[in-house]
């Protein structure tokens, strides 16, 4: 067996021909139940429903500057010691994030899990093993040429999502990591990484299948790996979410190289 198929095989979409089976992106059930439960039209009509407005410290317009204003040996100092939300009074080591600091591609998760907290590494539990395969069926390896954050750099207790405040206190990091990566595209891990990125409500299924826009760069949500062990069938869905990554970056590396 070759060493894709064996990737196939681990994503449980060997043989390859189970891919004919597979739906359309776009065609989902929604991993979400709180929004899947919802009626197709409602879920549609948050598609375009702004997140709640969360209270702001009253120097997060000065704390913001600051970051939006660093390289990274400063943003990591930053994350590092930020005292900024309750999840630093838990976590063991903060996860910044991993990889290839001029990469094309940046995968974003929703936060590091007890292992990710241990080890200061994001996605290097379960999730992250298939992660990795999911990188390696499309030809790709954490590290080169692909980065791999979070939207929170501390782990939640209990795994729990992190709070929209937890969230908002970290996105200033995670903002100035994409304008020093400048990525070709980002690759949004489940709905919780989706909704945070793109500031509005929705469910997963609404946001497969078609390519957003985070201030600039093309972004691509497909499901979370941990949502996909729990999820077996769905992997099917990532492959062709994946297929339609592939395809979107081949579009946007031509389109970069007939601009030079
Ligand atoms: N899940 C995430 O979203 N991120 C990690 O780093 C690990 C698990």
């Amino acid at each position: 067996m070759s060493r894709r198929d064996e990737m196939l095989k681990e994503m449980g979409l060997w043989p390859v021909w189970r891919l004919r089976e597979a739906q359309p992106v776009g065609v989902s059930r929604e991993e979400d139940t709180s929004v899947a439960a919802k009626p197709a039209t409602a879920a549609r009509r948050e598609n375009a429903t702004a997140l709640p407005a969360v209270p702001q410290a009253p120097d997060a317009a000065d704390r913001r500057g600051r970051i939006m204003r660093m390289a990274w040996p400063e943003l990591k100092a930053c994350v590092a010691a930020c005292t900024a939300c309750p999840l630093h009074a838990t976590r063991t080591k903060t996860v910044f994030g991993v990889g290839d600091e001029n990469a094309d591609w940046l995968f974003v998760g929703e936060g590091p899990g007890a292992e990710e907290d241990a080890q200061g590494e994001p996605f290097v539990g379960q999730a992250g093993k298939l992660l990795d395969n999911m990188l390696s069926a499309i030809g790709l390896k954490r590290g080169r040429n692909v980065y791999i954050a979070n939207v929170v750099k501390c782990r939640p207790p209990g795994n729990r999502n992190p709070a929209p405040e937890e969230a908002l206190a970290c996105e200033p990091h995670l903002q100035r990591q994409i304008e020093l990566i400048r990525p070709k595209l980002i690759i949004a891990l489940g709905r919780v990484a989706a909704v945070n990125l793109l500031a509005r409500e929705a469910s997963i299924a609404s946001l497969r299948g078609r390519v957003h826009d985070y201030r600039g760069t093309p972004l691509i949500v497909t499901y979370h790996p941990a949502y996909l062990l729990r999820n077996l069938p769905d992997k099917a869905k990532a492959w062709a979410d994946l297929l339609f990554a592939v395809d979107t970056m081949k579009g946007l590396q031509s389109e970069a190289g007939a601009s030079t």
